[in-house]
């Protein structure tokens, strides 16, 4: 069971000393509030003109950069799909961006990545069905040969880290 790797922690992202840290960015990549603004914020102007350089990104896809002053060495942005009742293919796009998300981590030989809830913050996917996307496609790739030493699942509330628990447990 591939689940060893899958660590959950309540944290700031920006503070996560691993390969790469994953940013809920939107599709201009231009920054934002949030998990993005903060990582903006942490990495310095730098990321922004790297990010300019990279012509934004569609919903459910990914984009890596330096992580410039953070301690991760890259951040991989992935756009999330706004929660507009789950009519809009939106648990789909979701498992799209976790996956796309591993995908280029493991092109880049990262072995540490931390993700940030996606979509759950100003995008309003529901917390439960958001982290059982999460785990779901996490322990997909995970259950592949893949290089991950550990993945965390970062959350920034006690609510969102206790559904993630319990979920986790199932
Ligand atoms: P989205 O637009 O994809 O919903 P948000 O940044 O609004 O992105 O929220 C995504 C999740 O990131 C939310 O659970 C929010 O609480 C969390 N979050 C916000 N700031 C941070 C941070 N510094 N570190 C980790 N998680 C954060």
């Amino acid at each position: 069971m591939s689940d060893g790797k899958i660590q959950l922690i309540q944290t700031d992202i920006t503070t996560m000393n691993v390969d790469a840290i994953v940013n809920a960015a939107n599709v201009t990549l231009l920054g934002g509030g949030g998990v993005d603004g903060a990582i903006h914020r942490s990495a310095g102007p730098e990321l922004l003109e790297e990010c300019r350089s990279l012509g934004g990104c569609p919903t459910g896809e990914a984009r890596i950069t330096k992580g410039y002053c953070l301690k991760a060495k890259f951040i991989i942005h992935t756009v999330g799909p706004i929660w507009e009742g789950g009519v809009n293919r939106e648990p789909e796009l979701l498992a799209s961006c976790y996956r796309s998300s591993l995908q280029l981590a493991e092109d880049y030989i990262i072995e540490t990545i931390a993700f940030p809830s996606i979509s759950t913050g100003v995008y309003g996917y529901p917390i439960q069905q958001a982290s059982q996307i999460a785990i779901r496609e996490v322990r997909n790739f995970l259950a592949k040969k893949s290089f991950f030493k550990q993945l965390s699942f970062v959350c920034f509330s006690a609510n969102d880290l206790h559904t993630y628990q319990q979920n986790l447990q199932k």
